[in-house]
């Protein structure tokens, strides 16, 4: 398999190149072509499985450029994480000159405030200042077709899977929604049943 093989525009295909990942890894050939169709997906898997560009691939090929408003959002449980992501993001959507911003806690609110001014498709952040950002009107979600919720089970150990349901209550509920997860407890499933539409699962 190449990613050749998949419906993918030169913009990301070069990107790709550039960053020597010469052939898809196992879950991004799963979760690619399903991504691809807007499909709602469960993804099982660890760190290092190249589950961070299984997501990214297809949410840089989807959002559009010249909308202003965030397409996507993306929760993860730490700083460290979202940074990583918005920093792949950036890598993977360069040629098409996408814009990501990080929004997460112990940072100033009114520089991220800043940031989000400013024209990002993709937003990534931890659930607390994704929230704060929410609630303060901060965050624009009325144009957030693109969900992804990662690490769910370290949310859930983290104690966060409350906030992620009050901001996916907050969200369009005409959207495409991923839960990754290395586990999948009994509340990341009641999750994935409560805010997805039939997910197609995949398991590496
Ligand atoms: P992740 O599981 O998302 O933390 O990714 C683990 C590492 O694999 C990261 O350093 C990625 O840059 C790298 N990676 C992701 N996809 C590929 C690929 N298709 N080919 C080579 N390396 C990759």
């Amino acid at each position: 398999t190449h990613f050749k093989d998949y419906n993918l525009s030169n913009e990301i295909l070069r990107a790709l190149n550039d960053l020597h990942y010469s052939e898809p890894t196992e879950v991004q050939q799963k979760v690619i072509p399903n991504a691809l169709q807007n499909r709602d997906l469960v993804v099982k898997s660890q760190t290092g499985s190249g589950k961070t560009a299984a997501f990214a691939i297809p949410l840089c090929e989807k959002v559009e450029w010249l909308e202003n408003k965030p397409q996507a959002l993306i929760l993860t449980p730490t700083r460290e994480l979202a940074q990583q992501i918005k920093e792949d993001i950036t890598n993977i959507g360069r040629f098409k000159r996408i814009k990501a911003t990080a929004i997460y806690g112990k940072q100033p609110f009114n520089k991220q405030k800043l940031e989000l001014k400013q024209k990002s498709h993709i937003v990534v952040g931890t659930p607390g200042r994704v929230m704060d950002h929410i609630s303060k009107g901060t965050l624009i979600v009325d144009e957030i077709t693109y969900l992804v919720v990662d690490e769910a089970d370290e949310m859930l150990n983290m104690g966060f899977i409350d906030q992620v349901e009050e901001i996916i209550e907050t969200l369009p509920k005409k959207r495409v929604t991923s839960v990754y997860s290395a586990t999948l407890p009994k509340d990341v499933e009641n999750l994935c049943h409560q805010y997805m539409s039939e997910p197609t699962h995949i398991e590496i």
